[in-house]
């Protein structure tokens, strides 16, 4: 199967910098960022999206990391978010939760 983009981040060929890299998981900045801080993590192993992930310690550490990398950016308020499939942003097909934050948001999103 061909390497999807984030694949290819989780495999060091883009070299793009790590905010937090583990066995399983990396998190580093997006590139078109919405907020002042906003954070992208993956697991390096390809899902397509959540709907495809039964592993239930992964889907909570994508979480804790989340968690760490909120704090190690020093912001205490923030929105999770995983986009899934195309109606509702989806735009990469390899699972991935946005840490959103540094700035006010409104509810509900668009
Ligand atoms: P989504 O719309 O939920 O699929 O989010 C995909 C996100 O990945 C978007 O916010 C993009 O800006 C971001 N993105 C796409 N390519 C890259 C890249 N090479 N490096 C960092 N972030 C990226
Ligand atoms: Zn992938």
């Amino acid at each position: 199967m061909k390497e999807c983009v984030f694949c290819k981040i989780a495999s060091k060929k883009l070299n793009t910098e790590f905010l937090y890299e583990d066995e399983r998981i990396v998190a580093f900045k997006d590139i078109n960022p919405v907020a002042p801080v906003h954070v992208i993590i993956i697991p390096k192993k390809h899902y397509d999206s959540i709907k495809e992930v039964n592993d239930k310690d992964l889907i909570g550490d994508l979480f804790l990391v989340g968690n760490k990398v909120a704090r190690k950016l020093d912001i205490h308020s923030y929105r999770f978010v995983i986009n899934t499939e195309k109606e509702a942003g989806q735009e990469v097909f390899h699972l991935h939760l946005h840490l959103i934050g540094g700035r006010k948001m409104s509810w509900p999103p668009g």
